[in-house]
């Protein structure tokens, strides 16, 4: 989602003349956005502020601007930590850029971590007319009502809200018409997402209608919102991939309660049942948090064994980070060094499924989507219909293109494959 937002900060400063420049040297402004989901995330905002110290001395001019969750969180602390911070912005209020671009213009600071009562997203600049590659990422919710107990994101996203579906739709024709043929559609909750009569599958059968978008994506689900009318979808809509993402966090009921997660491991076997009922392909990710609070071996057990069964193509996971002002950060942590043995055995058998995986697509036929060149000569790279990065001897003029492709070989984090010509 940072990756859209700051798409969107880019072409909304377009109109106060800025251009995009990948070199700090080279900027008039420099723009940090944000995440603030785990400590370390956050940490890392200061340590790259003090990087832009020497940038800043060379170039006195130069107006630094912190965007995203950590600016929502910690607001004018920023500038008090770090006073060659000229601009602090929200995820909700980067609308407002502009005026704020104007008011440090003139030596003073701006500070904005609104949630205002108007929808950003009406009142963004048009998005830039220019070409662009095959796939983009299209928010359509934001926000979380869930607070499960170790997460900032209801606190620096705030309630759920879904864009409407006509607004998505001209925003999809849009990409579309610029070059994109795959989107994907991104929320806190996105299957919660609300903005069509019915809901998430409502808007992928809509948006499905425009004739060059060949794939639709969707991150990061709930399970608890994993209705009837999605799962049906994946068995149905051809251009629906079948990949998905779906975090459970833990495999432990009593764990998953403390969380509040308001579901458990059973309920959520009994999702997984029902998606692969649908698609039987479909291959699975998810997210896993070790080391919750209060996590006994015998949680973390029942977290490897629902990995045994689940089966993932692939997963995140984390070490518990306590996070300022959520429920979990009252309790005592787990002993950080059993948190850190966990942690490598669980990515241990998850690095095991994933490699698995892929060693059972050699020979197989699927479809790449090629985004780029490669880095040795003639060679591309693009994304199959399972997520998996292959890549293929290939004429250029298939950048950008859906290819027929056979996997020829396992490479540790990306598929071989030839041209089925
Ligand atoms: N809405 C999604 C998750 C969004 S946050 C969901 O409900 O699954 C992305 C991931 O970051 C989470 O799935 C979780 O695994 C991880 N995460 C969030 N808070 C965390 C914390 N305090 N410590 C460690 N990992 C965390
Ligand atoms: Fe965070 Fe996801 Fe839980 Fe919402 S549902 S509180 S975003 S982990």
């Amino acid at each position: 989602m940072n990756v859209y937002d700051s798409e969107r900060m880019v072409e909304t400063l377009e109109g106060q003349g800025y251009i995009q420049t990948d070199k700090a040297e080279n900027a008039d402004m420099i723009l940090l956005n944000t995440c603030h989901i785990r400590e370390k995330a956050a940490d890392k905002i200061y340590s790259e502020l003090g990087k832009f110290k020497g940038i800043k001395s060379a170039n006195p001019n130069l107006k630094i601007g912190v965007a995203g969750c950590v600016a929502q969180a910690e607001g004018a602390e920023i500038i008090r930590r770090q006073p060659m911070v000229d601009l602090v912005v929200g995820p909700q209020s980067y609308h407002k850029l502009p005026q704020m671009e104007a008011r440090i213009q003139t030596g003073a600071r701006a500070l904005d971590t609104d949630f205002p009562e108007e929808d950003k997203f009406n009142h963004l600049a048009a998005r830039s007319k220019a070409k662009r590659g095959p796939t983009a990422f299209l928010t359509v919710q934001e926000g979380c009502d869930k607070f499960c107990a170790f997460c900032v994101v209801p606190y620096t996203r705030g309630s759920e809200v879904s864009r409407p579906a006509d607004l998505v739709f001209s925003e999809a024709c849009d990409l579309v018409d610029r070059g994109v043929r795959e989107i994907t559609l991104l929320g806190q909750n996105v299957n919660a997402y609300n903005g069509h009569r019915n809901g998430l599958s409502g808007l992928i059968w809509q948006l499905s209608e425009i004739k060059d978008l060949e794939r639709i994506r969707f991150t990061t689900s709930h399970p608890n919102d994993m209705d009837a009318a999605l799962i049906d979808a994946h068995g149905k809509c051809t251009k629906l991939m079948p990949y998905l993402h779906l975090p459970v966090q833990s495999g432990s009921n009593r764990i998953l309660k403390m969380m509040n997660r308001k579901h458990t491991r059973e309920g959520y076997f009994s999702v997984v049942d029902s998606i692969r009922d649908a698609r039987p392909d479909l291959l699975l990710s998810s997210d896993f948090i070790v080391g919750f609070p209060g996590e006994t071996d015998e949680d973390f057990s029942d977290t490897l064994d629902l990995v045994r069964q689940v089966g993932y193509g692939q997963a995140y996971s984390f070490k518990y980070s306590s996070r300022p002002g959520t429920p979990a950060a009252e309790k005592v942590g787990i002993d950080p060094i059993l948190a850190n043995e966990r942690l490598q055995e669980l990515q241990t058998l998850l690095t095991s499924q994933q490699h698995a995986v892929q060693a059972s697509m050699v020979g197989r036929e699927v479809s790449v989507l090629f985004e780029k060149k490669g880095r040795s000569d003639g060679q591309l790279i693009g994304k199959s219909e399972y997520m998996h990065a292959v890549h293929a001897v290939a004429p250029e003029h298939m950048l950008g293109q859906i290819i027929p492709v056979r996997i020829t070989k396992n490479m540790t984090n990306s598929l071989t494959a030839e041209i089925i010509y």
